[in-house]
């Protein structure tokens, strides 16, 4: 087999690598980079243009793996599309929502290149997806010797690594692991009893030390701790969550403090994309493995769901927990407007409980003083911030010794380090080699093909 990274760089980019086998032309992932716009999110699928893709395979929903699908799918309109079942349904709503927002990038942005892709094209590509079961082995390929089986990653509803076997020889891709149970979600149960060759391994925690005194208990109490303050002083809460995946963790979290009585009963509020997401989680219930089967969300009794009509304003109230995508307050998304005046009331607060990346609004405000000004919105005035701000670590990814424990139970005779920047990728190179001192630890090139 041949594997090709056909991403633009080496960092948490749009995320796609392509792998021959003897029978089948693989691309694994079809992201789109999260901070790029127009062409430029888009992975180096000139690369395969020529050698053409009969088969593709999606590791979860999230945009820097799924976002540029329709554009992949149009260029090779034979090729199949597999990806595990809740992943279909999450990947139709979101490539929908993408979309819209592409749209009204055009708009607001003047960017003419967008959309990439119109409401049509996802119809005719989701027509083209394969749903499979966990642990089932697929046929896939010309004559279909190439056998492809998804193993839960626990990262996201859906979310999976994925075997893939030819003759003789197994190659597997992570894509987004977290190891450790989530409140919803449990951690990723990947076998690798029968051995594997090759390894692709996300390394997106690479270079974050980890802090032996941030537990997940410790982080739930803190969180608990904060929210109770705010509603005692009569103020609310604001968290930025994505609207797949961290939106329905921290409903589960705050539900089950809610049902302990730990928190009080007060109004838990999702808008938008949340609320879609959230109604596809509950439908898929029966293809994950989660801490309470039975659990539906949307009949949680607090949870309440906020619509976008009425002028695009949520409206704060004293005593809500308001989870409100996106997670990094980016520029015209619902948690970013919100905040304008939500920040400036000292009885409330904001608690990021995921990754912020520099250059965004969630990012800038962390970094802001109290009483002083934040402009959220480059066309919209500055306002005050002057409430209380806290941070937990609420990941949905592994930390680096969890990733290189995978790598050492892997005993892999090639390991590609993927999905990290490069100093998160060099950290993992040099501990990896510790590990396995046998194996080749690579960052892989760009374009550059590699034997696996
Ligand atoms: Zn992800
Ligand atoms: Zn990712």
């Amino acid at each position: 087999m041949i594997f090709k990274s056909l991403a633009r760089a080496n960092e948490i980019g749009a995320n796609s690598y392509g792998l021959t086998t003897s029978d089948a032309k693989i691309v694994l992932d079809a992201g789109m980079h999260p901070k790029n716009e127009a062409l430029d999110s888009v992975p180096h699928y000139e690369l395969i243009k020529e050698e053409g893709a009969d088969t593709v395979v999606i590791t979860h929903s999230h945009l820097d793996h799924v976002g540029t699908l329709p554009i992949l799918m149009k260029q090779h309109h034979r090729a199949k599309a597999y990806m595990t079942k809740p992943c279909v349904a999450l990947t139709d709503a979101l490539l929908h929502n993408s979309v819209n927002v592409m749209l009204s990038k055009r708009t607001e942005l003047g960017i003419t290149d967008y959309p990439l892709f119109d409401h049509d094209d996802v119809n005719q590509v989701v027509d083209r997806f394969i749903g499979v079961d966990y642990g089932r082995r697929v046929r896939a390929g010309h004559f279909e010797e190439t056998l492809l089986t998804f193993q839960d990653a626990g990262h996201v509803l859906g979310s999976a690594g994925v075997m893939v076997e030819n003759e003789g020889k197994r190659f597997f891709y992570t894509g987004d692991i977290q190891t450790h149970d989530q409140t919803l979600i449990k951690g990723a149960d990947f076998d690798f009893q029968d051995g594997i060759d090759s390894l692709v391994i996300e390394s997106t925690r690479g270079a974050t030390p980890t802090d032996p005194t941030v537990t997940r208990p410790n982080e739930e109490q803190r969180l608990v701790d904060q929210i109770n303050k705010t509603m005692d002083r009569n103020g609310s809460v604001l968290i930025p969550v994505f609207a797949m995946g961290k939106t329905q963790e921290m409903v589960t979290l705050i539900h089950k403090h809610q049902l302990n009585g730990d928190l009080p009963n007060v109004p838990i509020i999702i808008g938008g994309l949340s609320t879609k997401m959230t109604i596809i989680y509950d439908k898929q219930r029966r293809h994950s493995r989660r801490s309470n089967p039975r659990l539906e969300l949307m009949r949680i009794k607090n949870l309440q769901t906020a619509s976008r009509r009425g002028g695009g304003i949520i409206r704060s109230s004293p005593r809500c927990i308001y989870l409100l995508s996106s997670g990094m307050m980016t520029e015209k998304t619902l948690s970013n407007s919100f905040a304008q005046g939500f920040i400036s009331n000292p009885k409330n607060s904001v608690l990021f409980v995921g990754y912020t990346d520099h250059e965004t609004p969630g990012h800038a405000l962390k970094n802001t003083e109290r009483g002083s000004k934040i402009k959220l919105d480059s066309e919209k005035p500055a306002t005050v911030f002057d409430c209380d701000l806290e941070t937990f670590d609420f990941s949905g990814h592994a930390n680096r010794e969890d990733l290189l424990d995978i790598i050492e139970e892997s005993k892999a005779k090639k390991v590609f380090l993927v999905h990290g920047d490069l100093p998160a990728s060099e950290w993992m190179q040099a501990e990896a080699k510790k590990r396995l001192p046998g194996s080749e630890i690579i960052i892989p090139e760009p374009g550059k093909p590699y034997s696996v």
